[in-house]
């Protein structure tokens, strides 16, 4: 028996979401077949300030697993070892024999643990094959990015990650289906469709409660391919969407967190023509986000976004780069 529980209403998405989660488990006396979701907050880090004063931070990164009775399915692992043991610890707890982990898409912090997970549960790394080579370009990157601002906390990640035909998994009779949606954040983009649980895991694609990385749009002309991404997503009918970034408080609300990621691009759009500079762009996103978390994503963004306009003709890679030292 499925319990509808309407929580919009209220305006109040807090501590409601294991009632959320409760009404996804389709079960019976003998079959369980349910996700959760364990969200890694960001490591500490030690490269300066923002130009509000506050020490730069990374973003949360969510993990979910979907399991059955017996098997179950880890997707975006994060990307440090301490966040790969508290993860593992997680799901070992659950019981369940783990056989796939799946990857939505090639930056860094969503991936660079699966090695560690994968050896510990004897689990195969899986992505499309645009996701695998957008895993290549992040290691590529990492000795000038990803070390540079995580010395050693970030454990070997040898791209072991491997496609599946039709890009689709069978879980105990259920069918998880990665969609490739384009670009969003980065390139390649994919999210995880759950049919039987209405559910997406959508990686970067959908944010809730936390700044969206807007750097890579620079490559793209803008944001038009993450609005067609976003309306891929929807086309799936989703109720629930875990957002590989979120606030943890918050509810997986599919249409809520949808509006929300459309309404952070519109707001993004008309700030980039309203305001003159990186610092001006951060200051009135701060102003209209005031709760929203990883302030350093958005200055990353910020200053990407303005230093591409403002020094055309140079590498872009290496602005993207910058924004985050
Ligand atoms: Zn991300």
């Amino acid at each position: 028996m499925l319990e509808e529980i309407n929580n919009e209403s209220r305006g109040d998405h807090r501590d409601l979401r294991k009632d959320a989660r409760r009404e996804n488990r389709a079960m019976s006396a003998t079959v369980t077949f349910t996700y959760d979701v364990f969200v890694n907050d960001p490591p500490p880090q030690n490269n300066g300030l923002l130009p509000n004063g506050e020490p730069k931070g990374g973003s949360p990164v969510a993990s979910t697993l979907i399991y059955g009775s017996k098997d179950a399915v880890l997707t975006d692992p994060a990307f440090t070892t301490d966040q790969a043991h508290a993860l593992g610890d997680w799901v070992a707890g659950k019981g369940r024999n783990l056989t796939d982990i799946i990857i939505t898409h090639g930056h860094g912090d969503h991936w660079f643990a699966a090695g560690l997970l994968a050896e510990r549960f004897g689990a195969r790394v899986v992505a499309t094959p645009g996701t695998i080579a957008q895993m290549h370009a992040n290691i590529a990157a990492r000795p000038f990015l990803w070390d540079k601002v995580y010395s050693g906390m970030i454990p070997p990640s040898p791209v072991t990650a491997v496609t599946v035909p039709g890009n689709r998994i069978t879980l105990e009779g259920h069918d998880l289906v990665i969609v490739e949606v384009g670009h969003a954040d980065t390139h390649d983009n994919s999210v995880l469709h759950v049919p039987d649980l209405a559910l997406v895991v959508a990686g970067d694609v959908i944010y809730n409660g936390a700044h969206m990385y807007l750097a890579e749009s620079v490559i793209v002309g803008g944001f038009g391919p993450w609005r067609e991404a976003i309306g891929m997503v929807e086309a799936l009918k989703p109720r629930h969407i875990v957002c590989g970034h979120q606030n943890k408080q918050l509810d997986d609300n599919a249409e809520r967190t949808i509006a929300e990621t459309r309404r952070y691009l519109d707001d993004a759009e008309e700030l980039l023509r309203t305001e003159n500079t990186a610092v001006d762009f951060f200051n009135a996103k701060i102003e209209r986000y005031s709760n929203h978390l990883a302030r350093t994503v958005l200055w990353a963004s910020a200053s990407a976004l303005y230093g591409v306009r403002e020094h055309s003709g140079e590498d872009v890679a290496q602005l993207l780069v910058a924004g985050w030292l």
